[in-house]
């Protein structure tokens, strides 16, 4: 049986924007242990390679005692059934989001029937930050300061080339 008390919060995050941070602090309130799960799926490209998106939420997050990060390659509802994790949350944006999330846990539901699924709106200010947008405005060099952890955007100055600067 899994721990209804213990619950993860899986995504890409790539990079960790003010919209995540703010579902994660907000699902550690309900939860006796939060795992968030940084996705490293091998299909997948990735601005920053997962232990620097785990080592960006561990740095910003090292406040609270009962979140744990990691990284996992896999089905994330396979990461719950080994750590028997009860609940999985999802951050919902929008509608579209909604569509996309529904069909998702749909899925899930049958890898992992034990696995309850939980959509959290997002806070009002955050609901049009997505990392794929910082990642463009950055690369236009616009200021995302306000969008991101300070040690996000540091990091993003580093690894980003801003078009039209070269
Ligand atoms: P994205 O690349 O779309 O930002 P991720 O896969 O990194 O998404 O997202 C991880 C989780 O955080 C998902 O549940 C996603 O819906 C949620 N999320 C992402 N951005 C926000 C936001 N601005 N507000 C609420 N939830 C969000």
């Amino acid at each position: 049986m899994s721990d209804k008390h213990v619950a993860m919060l899986p995504g890409s995050f790539d990079p960790p924007t003010n919209g995540h941070i703010d579902i994660i602090e907000r699902s550690a309130a309900l939860y006796d242990k939060l795992y968030v799960v940084v996705a490293d799926n091998i299909g997948k490209s990735y601005l920053f390679s997962a232990d620097e998106r785990k080592a960006m939420l561990e740095d910003i997050l090292k406040g609270y005692h009962n979140i744990e990060v990691v990284t996992y390659q896999g089905l994330v509802v396979e990461f719950a059934r080994k750590q028997r994790v009860g609940v999985m949350i999802r951050g919902v944006r929008a509608l579209a989001d909604f569509g996309y999330e529904f069909e998702l846990a749909m899925t899930n539901k049958q890898i992992n029937p034990d696995l309850e699924v939980l959509f959290m709106p997002t806070s009002p200010e955050y609901f049009m930050l997505r990392s794929s947008g910082i990642k463009e405005m950055a690369s236009f060099g616009a200021d995302v300061s306000k969008l991101v952890p300070a040690v996000v955007a540091e990091q993003l100055k580093k690894r980003i080339k801003v078009i039209g600067n070269e």
